[in-house]
C-alpha cells in the first residue's frame, strides 16, 4: 500500500476499450489500498493530427497558440478515463496541469517545469479520490498554457511522482519494457529487467523512445522509483534505478539508432590556437547542440574540424558557419546528411576493455565501415551511413546478445 503515480500513453488511451482496461488497471490498484495519481498523454495521434489542423489554418502560428491547441488533446483522454472510472464506482477527478499546480518557464511548445504546487492533488488524494492529471503541459507565470515537449508527458509524471514523494512511478506503455533494442527492428531484442538511471538516460538520449529523456533526468535526480510496462500485456516490466544487481555478462545494455543526424567538416582551419573555442561558441550561441566532435592532426598550418548536430538544425549551423568563413578561413565545407548514429550503452564497460572493440570488429565483420567515433564512460557512438545503420544494429546486437552462451 503507499502513493503510486501511473503514466498512460497515447497509443494506451487510443479508443474506448482502451481507455476502460486503463481504468480498470487504475481501479484495482486502487482498490488494493493504494493511492493513485494518473498521468495521460492524449489519445493516439491526436497531437500530431491537432498539429496538422493548425497548420491548414496558419502555418506560421505562435508557440503560445499552439500550445492553447495541444494541450486539449490530453484534456480528453482524462475526462474520458475518469468517466470510465465514475463507470467503475470508484471516486474520481481530473485536472489540467494548471489545477494541478504544475509551473513551468515561458519556453512555449519546450517548456521546462519549475515547481509543483500539489495541495489540490494532495486535498483530493485526502478526500480518497483517485486523481487524473494531463501530462505534457502545465502553466507559466502569466497564466498562460505551456507544453513540456513532444513524448513530455513522462515527464509530468516523473516530477509529479518526486513532488508527492510516491513510493512507485509507472510508466504504462504499448511495449514490455525497456529492450537490448527496438524489439521492431532487431530479432533478438530481450528485454531488460533493470537498467541504471545513466544508462536510460543514454538510451533515451540516443534514439531508444520508450522514455522522455528529461523525465530519467528528473527520475535520477530525485531517486524515483521508476518502471516501465506494458499496459497491454500484465507482465512485469523493467525497472529504472540507480544502481542494478545483476549485470550481464555482456557488459552493455542496448544498442541504440539515431538517424537524425548529420556530419558537419569544416576542411583547411588555420591551425592556429582558439579555432575550435570560436567554431563551437557561435554555434552554442545559436543554441546548436553538437555531438561527435573530430579534429585531424595539422599539416601545412592547417587542421579539419568534423562535428555532427541534429538534422534540424543543420541549416541554421551551416548558415552561421558561411557567415564567419572569413574568421575561420576554413577551405571548405562539406556536409552529408546520410548518415546515422549507432551506439552501445552499458555501465559494465566502465571495468572492461575490449567492449569498444567488440562492437568494431562487428562492424567489420558486416563489412561496414565507420566514420566517425565517440566514447563516454558508458558509452561508444559511431557514425555510419545511414543506409547501414540498421545492418549495424543487428550485426552489433548479434554480437553482443546473441553469440553469449553462458
Ligand atoms: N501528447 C504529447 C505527444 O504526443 C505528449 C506525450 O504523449 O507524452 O507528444
Ligand atoms: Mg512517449
Amino acid at each position: 500500500m503507499g502513493l503510486i503515480v501511473q503514466k498512460f500513453g497515447g497509443t494506451s488511451v487510443a479508443d474506448a476499450d482502451r481507455i476502460r482496461n486503463v481504468a480498470r488497471i487504475i481501479t484495482d490498484t486502487y482498490r488494493k489500498g493504494n493511492r493513485v495519481v494518473a498521468v495521460l498523454s492524449a489519445q493516439g495521434d491526436t497531437t500530431d493530427d491537432l498539429i496538422a489542423k493548425a497548420a491548414e489554418i496558419n502555418p506560421n502560428a505562435s508557440k503560445r497558440e499552439m500550445d492553447m491547441l495541444l494541450s486539449t488533446g490530453e484534456q480528453i483522454s482524462c475526462s474520458l478515463c475518469a468517466m470510465a472510472i465514475e463507470a467503475l464506482g470508484c471516486p474520481v477527478v481530473s485536472l489540467t496541469g494548471w489545477q494541478a499546480g504544475v509551473q513551468t518557464d515561458s519556453h512555449c511548445g519546450n517548456a521546462r517545469i519549475k515547481r509543483i504546487q500539489a495541495d489540490r492533488v494532495r486535498r483530493e488524494l485526502d478526500k480518497k479520490a483517485i486523481v487524473i492529471v494531463t501530462g505534457f503541459q502545465g502553466i507559466n507565470k502569466y497564466d498562460d498554457v505551456t507544453t513540456l515537449g513532444r513524448g513530455g508527458s513522462d515527464t509530468s509524471a516523473v516530477a509529479l511522482a518526486a513532488v508527492l514523494q510516491a513510493d512507485l512511478c509507472q510508466i504504462y506503455t504499448d511495449v514490455d519494457g525497456v529492450y537490448t533494442a527496438d524489439p521492431r527492428y532487431v530479432t533478438g531484442a530481450r528485454k531488460l529487467d533493470e537498467i541504471t538511471f545513466d544508462e536510460m538516460l543514454e538510451l533515451a538520449t540516443l534514439g531508444a523512445q520508450v522514455l522522455h529523456n528529461r523525465s530519467v533526468e528528473m527520475a535520477k535526480r530525485y531517486n524515483v522509483n521508476l518502471e516501465v510496462i506494458s499496459s497491454f500485456t500484465g507482465n512485469p516490466g523493467t525497472k529504472v534505478k540507480e544502481v542494478v544487481k545483476t549485470m550481464e555478462k555482456t557488459h552493455i545494455s542496448g544498442v541504440a539508432k539515431d538517424k537524425d543526424t548529420a556530419r558537419i567538416a569544416l576542411v583547411g582551419l588555420a591551425d592556429e590556437p582558439g579555432i575550435a573555442f570560436k567554431v563551437f561558441s557561435l554555434l552554442a550561441r545559436r543554441g546548436i547542440n553538437v555531438d561527435i566532435i573530430l579534429q585531424s592532426i595539422g599539416r601545412d598550418a592547417t587542421k579539419d574540424i568534423s562535428f555532427t548536430v541534429h538534422k534540424g538544425d543543420l541549416a541554421a549551423a551551416r548558415a552561421a558557419l558561411e557567415e564567419n568563413r572569413e574568421l575561420f578561413h576554413f577551405d571548405h565545407m562539406d556536409v552529408n546528411d546520410n548518415v546515422a548514429k549507432v551506439s552501445i550503452v552499458g555501465a559494465g564497460m566502465i571495468n572492461n576493455p575490449g567492449v569498444a572493440a567488440r562492437m568494431f570488429e562487428a562492424l567489420y565483420s558486416a563489412n561496414i565501415n565507420i566514420r566517425m567515433i565517440s566514447t563516454s564512460e558508458i558509452k561508444v557512438s559511431v557514425l555510419v551511413d545511414q543506409q547501414e545503420a540498421d545492418r549495424a544494429v543487428q550485426a552489433i546486437h548479434d554480437r553482443f546478445f546473441n553469440e553469449v552462451k553462458d
